[in-house]
Parts: structure tokens; C-alpha cells; sequence
């Protein structure tokens, strides 16, 4: 029942934080404020009616155009909204801690729901922000420093609370999972510093790999965004996860690049897609996606198979 119950509720929410999100895309760029004014079309100045905001129901029920002027509105916006939408219902759908028994102490059962909850919490706004980074690279070839600097602090500082807090619930509870005390300070600190490392190391290879090109190429192959984007994933997920999530992004953009090198060029096109820049940073936001919902099991099944 708390599974329907936080699905539903999540998925809800997450249709109305991709129609906010899909606020910001259209107004970051922009360099306007994401308050106000009141959502309005952009080509006849309307504002809005209420009606007009609900998500995804709104777009269907335009066919995707402004009532008045009939401009497109484009297919993003229900994209966004259905994205944030399914990836918040599918984290909230986890399994809960279940009633104390045998196996879960009554003590501590709260503190178990609660880190649950937090963590879920946490997953959301991360994948919200891969999504936003997603659209953001694709649309204007852009990784805003103010989206992806202030979020790696966060990510690690996020890595060294948790570890600190499953310090103090372990004393706090005297489930000590830690043995003794000389091993609380290398339990406290070695998370946040490994996530620290992490996310320098995930910048280090796109930094490395950019200087090879430039060496070989004399031509910038990954921007600078590439490589906070993955101090970010790094950050979040570790560098395992990190690396998987890049993994899946280079194949993906190799093969959407593919797919378009065969198209036949159009004639609008002019240079073509052989030069033109393809959002890397989008791929790697997929691939992001991917690595943080289903990166252990993948990663854990790649273990088993290469016979580690
Ligand atoms: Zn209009």
C-alpha cells in the first residue's frame, strides 16, 4: 500500500517539477528570472491560463500548439514533464523497511525508514538534474557552471554526512557495525574522502582524454562541461558508477553519431552532421540516469561474468 501510495504521490509531483523544469530550460538561457513573469507564450506574449499549466493533460489537449497564435510549442515540454514524472514514481516504487521483526529491530526502525526516505529524496533531485543538464547540452550545447559546481560540493558533502550519521546511529542504537573505536575515524571520513577522489578522478580521465585528442587533433574534442559533468557523477555515484555511466554514454552518442553519418545529409544541413558538435554531456546525463537506478546490478553482474 506505501509502495502504490509513494509511486502515485512521487510520480505527481515529478510531472510538476518537470513542468517547472521545463520553466527554467525555457528561461536559463535566456538569462530571465524563473519566477516571474507568469508562464507565457513565447511568440504572442499571452499569459497563461491555469488551465493551460497542468501538465502533459494541457499539451495533449492544445495538440501541442498556443490556442491563440498556434505557434508549436514543441515536444519537449511533455517529454520533461513525463521523464521527471517516471523516473520519481519508479524510485519512490523501492521496497520500504517493513514492520519490525526477527530482522529489523523495532529501535531502529525509524531511523531505517527515515535514511530510505532521504535517500530516495536525494536520487530524485539528482535525476531531476541530469534530466535539466540533459535538455540544457542538447538544446544549447551547455553545462552551466551554476547547475554542475555547486551540485559536486554537494555530492560530497552529502557522501561525508551520511557516513557520519551511520557512525552516530551505529553508537546510538549500539548495533555497532564498526569494531571498536580506533576504527570510527577511518569509518567516518574514508566515504566522503573516496567520493572525493571519485569525483576528481571522473574529471581527470575526460581531461586526460581531451588533452590526447588536442595532441592528436590540435582540435577540442570534450568541453570543460564534460568534465565537471563527470565530477558530478562521480560525486553522486562514485567512481565505478561513474565510469559506467560513461561507458554507456560514449557507446550511446557513438551510435547515435553512426545513425546520422548513414542518414542521407540533407540539403538544409549545409556542413552536415560530420561537424557538427553532438551534446556529449547529454549522452552522459543518460547514461547517469541508467548508472545511478540500475548501476550496481549491472555493475555486479559484470563482475560475475568477467570472473572477479
Ligand atoms: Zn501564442
Amino acid at each position: 500500500m506505501m509502495r502504490v501510495l509513494g509511486t502515485v504521490f512521487a510520480g505527481l509531483l515529478g510531472l510538476a517539477f518537470g513542468s517547472f523544469l521545463n520553466v527554467c530550460l525555457s528561461r536559463w538561457p535566456r538569462g530571465e528570472s524563473v519566477v516571474k513573469p507568469r508562464s507565457h507564450c513565447r511568440t504572442c506574449d499571452r499569459t497563461l491560463a491555469w488551465w493551460e499549466n497542468v501538465p502533459l493533460l494541457s499539451w495533449l489537449a492544445l495538440r501541442g500548439r498556443c490556442r491563440t497564435c498556434g505557434t508549436w510549442i514543441g515536444g519537449r515540454y511533455p517529454l520533461v514533464e513525463l521523464a521527471v514524472g517516471a523516473l520519481w514514481g519508479y524510485v519512490a516504487s523501492g521496497q520500504y523497511p517493513g514492520v519490525p521483526g526477527d530482522s529489523i529491530p523495532a529501535s531502529i526502525l525509524p531511523f531505517l525508514l527515515a535514511s530510505v526516505l532521504a535517500g530516495r529524496l536525494l536520487t530524485m533531485i539528482f535525476l531531476w538534474l541530469l534530466v535539466a543538464l540533459a535538455i540544457l547540452d542538447a538544446e544549447h550545447l551547455w553545462l552551466p557552471d551554476f547547475l554542475t559546481l555547486p551540485s559536486i560540493a554537494i555530492g560530497v558533502v552529502i557522501a561525508f554526512l551520511d557516513s557520519f550519521l551511520a557512525v552516530k546511529l551505529d553508537s546510538l542504537t549500539g548495533l555497532l557495525l564498526t569494531e571498536g573505536t580506533e576504527g570510527m575515524w577511518f569509518d567516518m571520513w574514508s566515504p566522503g574522502l573516496v567520493r572525493l577522489a571519485s569525483a576528481l578522478a571522473a574529471a581527470g580521465l575526460v581531461l586526460l582524454i581531451r588533452w590526447v585528442y588536442w595532441l592528436i587533433r590540435r582540435r577540442e574534442g570534450m568541453g570543460l562541461g564534460d568534465a565537471k559533468l563527470m565530477a558530478l557523477l562521480g560525486a553522486w555515484l562514485g567512481l565505478p558508477q561513474a565510469l559506467l555511466a560513461f561507458g554507456l554514454g560514449v557507446v550511446l552518442g557513438a551510435l547515435v553519431a553512426l545513425v546520422l553519418l548513414l542518414l542521407p545529409a540533407r540539403e538544409s544541413e549545409g556542413d552536415g552532421w560530420a561537424v557538427r558538435k553532438l551534446p556529449l554531456g547529454t549522452f552522459l546525463c543518460i547514461g547517469g540516469i541508467v548508472s545511478s537506478l540500475w548501476g550496481q546490478p549491472i555493475l555486479g553482474a559484470y563482475l560475475r561474468w568477467s570472473g572477479f
